[in-house]
């Protein structure tokens, strides 16, 4: 008979009943965003970098046509806070970047009032081409666009993410809310925390919203920094 005993670490060794069992299914991923098919969020895409390099090229819908560039966001991109706007303005247009124009600069002071570097973040908006005149950009260019934001958060992974509107807080909380209503106000989906906030833009035009703003971003501070360590 063996004396040999075995080691601390040693894999214990599968019983028949476990050898016979069929292997783990893995579920394919499911869309994030309420409504978006993810066959069409490309899920062939594995990072950051190759999507970006994607959108960039992209001709998906009219807002193309009327714009310099691509803003396909910025910052880190193992973010575990992630920011959505609206859309690119005239200034984020011209610098190929999220957030630089007066609004942009809010959201800074914003985010260094509230101890959060933007380098450890990422910010991306719903649609990524500069809507003509600064409108609301339309349902369908919200929905040809929507793809590569799904995609954005499935490659970002963030733990929470904050809603910066209205249209954002729509596309991705749902169709029907008011950010008025929102604002404010943790939910959880698919293991991720989400909360909605004023829009920088309107905190410029309504200085009622800032004192509210604030305090979304202290529970918004408070919750990044209780995240466990990745
Ligand atoms: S807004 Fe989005 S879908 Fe439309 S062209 Fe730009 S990147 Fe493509």
């Amino acid at each position: 008979m063996s004396t040999e005993q075995p080691g601390l670490f040693d894999e214990p060794e599968a019983t028949p009943a476990e050898r016979a069992a069929p292997s783990k299914v893995i579920n394919p991923p499911q869309a994030f965003l309420p409504g978006v098919n993810y066959e069409q969020s490309y899920p062939q895409i594995s990072s950051l970098q190759e999507l970006r390099s994607l959108a960039l090229k992209c001709r998906n819908c009219r807002l193309r046509d009327g714009c310099q560039q691509v803003v396909f966001g910025e910052g880190n991109p193992c973010a575990r806070l992630l920011f959505i706007g609206e859309g690119p303005g005239k200034d984020e247009d011209e610098a190929g970047l999220p957030f630089v124009g007066r609004a942009g600069q809010l959201l800074d002071k914003i985010l260094i009032a509230a101890e959060l570097k933007r380098s450890e973040v990422y910010i991306a908006n719903v649609v990524k081409c500069r809507p003509p005149g600064n409108r609301l950009p339309n349902p369908d260019e919200v929905k040809q666009c929507r793809n590569y934001l799904e995609a954005q958060i499935r490659l970002i992974n963030p733990q929470i993410i904050v809603c910066l509107g209205s249209l954002a807080s729509q596309v991705v909380i749902d169709p029907a809310v008011r950010i008025t209503k929102i604002r404010g106000t943790w939910l959880t989906r698919q293991g991720r925390s989400i909360i909605a906030t004023f829009h920088p833009a309107a905190l410029l035009r309504n200085e009622a919203y800032k004192r509210p703003t604030w305090e979304d971003f202290k529970a918004i501070r408070d919750a990044y920094r209780a995240l466990p360590a990745r």
